[in-house]
């Protein structure tokens, strides 16, 4: 797997998790704020339904109070009450005096019901107009309400009101998935208890909800807890959106990277072969300056033969033996010479020039020749001998012959550096051109001392130079010349002694059918 595709997969892992963090988070929060509002809802209509006990017991204790009170009504309401409120299975009232007895009953022994005397014995303690809750007996869901009456009531001392707990809370109604509801009545008897415990305890958050119910005779506790499904946390649907959107985001944001990336590298390369074109044209300008006195002496010898060749046909002229062919002959000569200078201004001006590469087919031979003849006077001048081995069989490359000429010219240079210090008669460059297994070049060889095997692999980098007045950018350059019409540049030293620097040039289809006519 690529650093790239990689480096894409991370993100997008990362991307979608942080993602899907963010979904389950806002999930909880709306399942909680929900959670929270249907718990409160439940909390009030529980509450309001408690309230509504006391104002029954209230209401059949004024029956009772009122002067006219007879069981009949007692009954009538009683029984009004019990019918339209099935969550009430039992009414009765109890006598303390003379012998405390049952003075009414809704249903004979019911098996939550507690023994008169215990009901005697907690009602009798009880300030009057006072309600409290008891549990019912026998661990069922019921608990009562027992109200003391005050005294004026005749016959009647208490009431007591059975409740079924579990009809508080709708029995029918179907509790949400993970949804508990519980409820304790004061001892901390639970006499309601709905709904599965949370069966993922400790991986899912639990909601919880507790609170006393606002009724104050009945401060019964209602406990809601709820642990989410992890689907409603995690939805399948909303994950994989997620994580398909968060995939083609990634993948479009290292798509514009690639393409702002590809544009950059574009501008580099630009910028990097414009700058190096000023280089080279600088550095040939250079060279031309340090050439200008040779080329002046390689001038003046055409000119001077011109000038003397001119005397000599006017003296012909005048002469009254006047041989036309001879006058012929002297202008010919005049126009070669006059040529000749003109080849070496218009060899220099297209080798100062800075226009681009313009690649055209050229014999090697014809190119090596060219430099030598530009850098004839200078090698003369430092008495250096110059060797030309040009292989009668090297075909044309399609080349820049300016890019190329200036090559072998540093080449000649370096070659001239490194055996100006010999003597004399051992100064020796040799500038030879190959045809060989399938590709053609040229090889600048010299008698030198050749180059540590320390510095050979440096030869290339950009500054490095072991001259003290070096620049170190002579060999780039000449590379980078070389790699722009696919060749390639190497350096070795000769088993004999110096330096050869080979310059192998690739031969395109024509290059080849002219190699092998
Ligand atoms: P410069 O000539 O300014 O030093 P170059 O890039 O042309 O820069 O050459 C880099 C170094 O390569 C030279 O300083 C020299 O040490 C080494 N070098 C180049 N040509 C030769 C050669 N023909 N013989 C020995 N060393 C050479």
């Amino acid at each position: 797997m690529s650093r790239r595709v990689a480096g894409v997969l991370g993100a997008w892992l990362m991307l979608t998790v942080i993602a899907v963090a963010l979904v389950t988070t806002v999930n909880f929060v709306r399942l909680r704020n929900s959670f929270e509002a249907e718990a409160r809802t439940l909390h009030r209509v529980v509450s309001q339904r408690a309230d509504q006990h006391d104002a029954h017991l209230t209401s059949l204790a004024a029956v009772l109070a009122s002067p006219d009170h007879s069981l009949a009504t007692f009954r009538a309401v009683t029984e009004a009450v019990l019918r339209f409120y099935p969550r009430i299975t039992a009414i009765d009232a109890i006598s303390f005096a003379p012998v405390p007895n049952w003075a009414f009953t809704t249903r004979e022994l019911p098996s939550d019901r507690h023994d008169l005397g215990e009901l005697v014995a907690i009602a009798s303690n009880l300030p009057a107009g006072q309600t409290i809750v008891l549990a019912g007996a026998n661990d069922t869901a019921a608990y009562h309400l027992v109200k003391r009456l005050p005294e004026a009531t005749v016959q009647t001392n208490a009431l007591v009101m059975t409740i079924d707990a579990k009809r508080l809370m709708d029995p029918e109604a179907d509790l949400p998935k993970g949804m508990r509801l519980a409820l304790r009545d004061p001892s901390g008897h639970e006499l309601v208890q709905r709904g599965a415990p949370p069966s993922l305890g400790g991986v899912m958050p639990v909601l919880a909800f507790e609170k006393e119910l606002g009724s104050r005779s009945q401060p019964l506790l209602l406990r809601i807890s709820r642990s989410p499904a992890m689907s409603e946390l995690l939805p399948f649907m909303a994950n994989a959106l997620v994580a398909t959107l968060m995939g083609i985001g990634v993948l479009l944001a290292s798509f514009v990277q690639r393409e702002r990336h590809a544009a950059r590298e574009a501008r580099e390369r630009a910028s990097f072969h414009e700058h190096q074109a000023r280089l080279a044209h600088a550095m040939r300008v250079n060279t031309v300056g340090e050439m200008a006195s040779g080329i002046a002496h390689e001038l003046t010898q055409p000119l001077t033969a011109i000038l003397s060749s001119s005397q000599a046909g006017l003296r012909l002229a005048s002469s009254p033996s006047l041989d036309p062919d001879e006058i012929i002959g002297v202008l010919d000569a005049n126009v070669r010479l006059a040529k000749r200078a003109g080849d070496i201004l218009s060899r220099l001006r297209a080798y100062v020039t800075n226009s681009g590469p313009v690649p055209e087919r050229m014999s090697l031979n014809r190119l090596v020749r060219n430099v030598a003849e530009l850098v004839q006077s200078d090698l003369d001048r430092r008495s250096i001998a110059l060797n030309l081995h040009l292989d009668p069989d090297a075909p044309s490359a399609t080349i820049d012959r300016v890019s190329i000429e200036q090559v072998v010219h540093n080449l000649v240079r370096n070659a001239s550096d490194a055996v100006e210090s010999l003597p004399q008669e051992r100064r020796t460059i040799t500038v030879a051109t190959f045809f060989k297994d399938g590709s053609t070049g040229i090889a600048v060889s010299d008698s030198g001392s050749g180059i540590p095997p320390a510095d050979l692999p440096r030869l290339f980098e950009p500054f490095f130079t072991t001259k003290p007045d070096g620049m170190g950018l002579g060999l780039p350059l000449c590379e980078r010349l070389v790699e722009a019409f696919g060749g390639q540049i190497t350096a070795a030293n000769v088993p004999k002694g110096g330096a050869v620097f080979t310059i192998h040039l690739p031969l395109i289809a024509e290059d080849r059918k002219e190699a092998a006519e």
